[in-house]
């Protein structure tokens, strides 16, 4: 883990201790939290690694300007799975709305469901889209 570029080496300690049990909080909140602990220290002296790597920006999610929900469904069938659930079901269906990403998972017992399941989503997709645009 990356340390501080300071040479007070317990306030060092206590900050990067205080960091790590609230959670990676930033070092500019903690600063405002325990203003104390950065007497001598700058929060800007402090770079985690871990902070780094899971805290990173990455590109934000496009969404799809040119559909609109339930136009593009994508649906994946996954299992059997290793464990079986606690209802005794070994497969998965998902269907996940291109516009909207909103997703929706089904638990099968045998993948020979995979129609019926098909056919129940499709009719609640139209008496959604019913209720939104009043058409179908
Ligand atoms: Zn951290």
């Amino acid at each position: 883990m990356a340390q501080a570029f300071s040479t007070n080496k317990s306030a060092d300690s206590e900050v990067w201790l205080w960091h790590k049990h609230l959670g990676h909080l930033s070092f500019g909140y903690l600063k405002k939290l325990l203003p104390k602990l950065f007497i001598k220290l700058s929060n800007s002296d402090f770079k985690c690694e871990v902070c780094e790597l899971t805290k990173s920006h990455r590109v934000p999610f496009q969404m799809n300007k040119n559909l609109t929900p339930f136009m593009v469904i994508y649906s994946d069938v996954w299992g059997p799975a290793n464990n079986v659930s606690l209802n005794d079901k070994w497969w998965f269906i998902s269907f996940i709305d291109d516009h909207t990403r909103v997703t929706w998972i089904c638990l099968m017992k045998s993948k020979s469901e995979v129609g019926s399941l098909f056919k129940q989503f499709h009719k609640m997709i139209a008496t959604i889209s019913l209720y939104y645009t009043g058409s179908t």
